[in-house]
C-alpha cells in the first residue's frame, strides 16, 4: 500500500491500516492541507519506507512542540509529517492512500489548538 504525491516522485510504503488516524482542524492544519481538516494516519517510523526527495517545513505548535511536514519539491503535496511530541511516529495524509479512506479518524480537535503537535 503506497501513499504518494501528485507527481509520484515522493512515496511512502505503508504496512496496512493505521493504528491512529487523527483529524485536526486547527488553522495551521487547514493551511497545510488546504481543506477543512488535516487528517494524518500515524505509524511507528520503522514500519514505513520513504522513497524520493522531500523538502522539510517545520513550525511551532500551540503546545510549544515542533511539527514537521515533508512535501514534494516538484508538486507540493505533503507526503508525511512528524511531531516532536511523538517523535517515533510518522503521519501520512489520510487521503493519499485509498485503503486509509476506509478508516474513520478517531479524534477531532478545536480550531485554535493543534492535536497533532
Ligand atoms: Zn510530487
Ligand atoms: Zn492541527
Amino acid at each position: 500500500m503506497r501513499a504518494q504525491c501528485q507527481c509520484g516522485q515522493l512515496t511512502v510504503e505503508l504496512p496496512g491500516p493505521s493504528p491512529a488516524v487523527v483529524a485536526c482542524h486547527c488553522i495551521a492544519c487547514q493551511r497545510r492541507s488546504g481543506s477543512p481538516f488535516g487528517v494524518l494516519a500515524y505509524y511507528p517510523e520503522e514500519l514505513l519506507a520513504v522513497a524520493g526527495e522531500g523538502k522539510r517545513f517545520e513550525r511551532a505548535t500551540d503546545e510549544g512542540n515542533r511539527f514537521e511536514t515533508v512535501f514534494c519539491p516538484e508538486c507540493g503535496s505533503t507526503v508525511y509529517a512528524r511531531t516532536a511530541k511523538h517523535p517515533s511516529m510518522i503521519g501520512s495524509p489520510w487521503a493519499l492512500s485509498p485503503i486509509l479512506l476506509s478508516q474513520l479518524p478517531f479524534a477531532l480537535f478545536g480550531r485554535n489548538r493543534c492535536i497533532t503537535g
